[in-house]
């Protein structure tokens, strides 16, 4: 290959949004050479999956409620937020064609319901701009010479120069996306720190596979879930929770999957105690379970509990309570109607972990944000590469946060990639 065709001012591994984001923002008005590496053999395949297929590219929250659904290292972002913003996203979008619309918790959405739409948007983009687009190479080395990174060795073996590069390969969840944790791996052997990559947005595992079996397919709104390191409060959240066969899954279940996983990471017993009535104090709900048993004292407890909450719920308190099936409500006393309703506010369930990173919506973790220049994406340890995405230890709820961390983050990287050569 003649060194025109295999060098380039600027590379970038991986075509994911990040990766396009920044090819896009780097070949932008300039006339640089940019090529843009995927080793799929198209580009966004994560992308297309995202939403449900309706890709929720952004969130449209203010600046204070963005930062608080970004749980892993908010502060990095602060820089290629503010270049880049949820705002700029969506009018990057409408320049590009692609409109939106907002839809419940500030959750952005392409008119048409199409993620392809958004990829197909950005990749004409890119066509139009002259980005190379190599599909089907897999990128396996750097090449760094005295700390300055000068292009890419491809699994085949071939060479690719370039002034700059771009690592955005993503995370490794969904593998079968092409998502495989190739840049821990590559930025690793060129000296990077990797925070451990742990599963996010994931469902939770009981470690009694019966319990969730008893109540699967059970969903309570507005749940309270708190979870405990040893004895002591180590997290919360609040929202829906629905249990699944094997625990549960649900918004509320999905955000606090990231500290299960790390609790798991050290090797702690972890339990989860389920508040079905957050919005109740305990002693309205015992007001509330003595006035409906003083009401039909001939009606069994059980059924009189069948009215407060769904019936196999029901059933599996009284089996984990062990209290007699058959009393009546009219025999039974406000101790235990309190021990019913303090189980129902503290309802403990022990977690064996979550479900595997492979099924993760997104990755905990991943190139230490202490060795990247916030300001421009740059490595302090390697001159000329930059990073972009999911990659990074950066994770945030659902809600588009994730999408909008890959969009800024490679906006930024390829940026500067360009303002460091012109
Ligand atoms: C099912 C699902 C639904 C989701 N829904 C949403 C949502 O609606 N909203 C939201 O904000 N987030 C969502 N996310 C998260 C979001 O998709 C990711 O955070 C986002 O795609 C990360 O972008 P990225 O560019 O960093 O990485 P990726 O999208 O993972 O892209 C990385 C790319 O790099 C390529 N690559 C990897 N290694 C190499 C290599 N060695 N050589 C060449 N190419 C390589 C990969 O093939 C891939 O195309 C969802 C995730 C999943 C799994």
């Amino acid at each position: 290959m003649s060194d025109y065709l295999s060098s380039w001012d600027i590379l970038i591994i991986g075509g994911g949004p990040s990766g396009m984001m920044a090819a896009a923002a780097a070949a932008g008005e300039g006339d640089l050479r940019v090529a843009l590496l995927e080793k799929n053999s198209s580009l966004g395949c994560k992308m297309r999956i995202t939403g449900g297929g309706r890709c929720n590219l952004t969130n449209v929250a203010t600046s204070d409620n963005f930062f608080s659904n970004i749980p892993g290292n908010a502060k990095f972002l602060i820089p290629a937020l503010s270049v880049f913003s949820g705002k700029s996203c969506i009018d990057f979008f409408r320049k590009l064609g692609v409109s939106t619309k907002v839809e419940e918790e500030g959750k952005v959405f392409p008119v048409s319901d199409q993620a392809n739409d958004v990829v197909e948007g950005l990749k004409e983009y890119l066509v139009r701009k002259r980005v190379d687009i190599l599909d089907q190479i897999k990128v396996s080395e750097l090449i760094v010479e005295q700390s300055v990174c000068k292009g890419v060795v491809t699994e085949n073996g071939n060479r690719y120069f370039a002034k700059k590069v771009i690592l955005a390969t993503g995370g490794a969840s969904y593998p079968a996306t092409g998502s495989t944790g190739d840049g821990y791996l590559l930025a690793g052997m060129v000296g990077h720190s990797i925070k451990n990559a742990i599963p996010g947005l994931v469902p939770l595992v009981f470690r009694d596979s019966n319990i969730a079996k008893n109540v699967q397919g059970i969903s309570v709104p507005k749940a309270t879930i708190t979870l405990l390191k040893g004895n002591k409060k180590h997290s919360t959240q609040k929202g829906d929770i629905i249990f699944t066969h094997f625990g549960l899954s649900g918004p509320a279940a999905l955000k606090i999957s990231r500290e299960v996983s790390s609790l798991v990471n050290q090797g702690d017993e972890i339990i989860l105690l389920i508040d079905f009535f957050s919005e109740n104090k305990d002693e309205e709900l015992l007001n509330k379970l003595s006035t409906l048993a003083g009401q039909q004292p001939k009606r069994k407890l059980l059924s009189i509990l069948k009215q407060l909450i769904p019936d196999r719920l029901a059933v599996l308190v009284f089996q984990m309570l062990r209290l007699d099936l058959d009393k009546n409500a009219g025999e039974t006393g406000k101790v235990v109607l309190r021990k019913i309703i303090d189980y129902l506010k503290k309802f403990p369930v022990e977690l064996s972990g979550t479900r595997p990173l492979k099924e993760a919506m997104v990755t905990v973790g991943g190139i230490a944000t202490k060795e990247v220049n916030p300001r421009t994406m740059g490595s302090r340890l390697i001159e000329g590469l930059y990073f972009a995405g999911e990659l990074l230890d950066i994770d945030g709820y659902t809600g588009g946060y994730n999408m909008q961390i890959a969009f800024s983050t490679g906006w930024l990287a390829g940026m500067s990639a360009k303002e460091s050569i012109s």
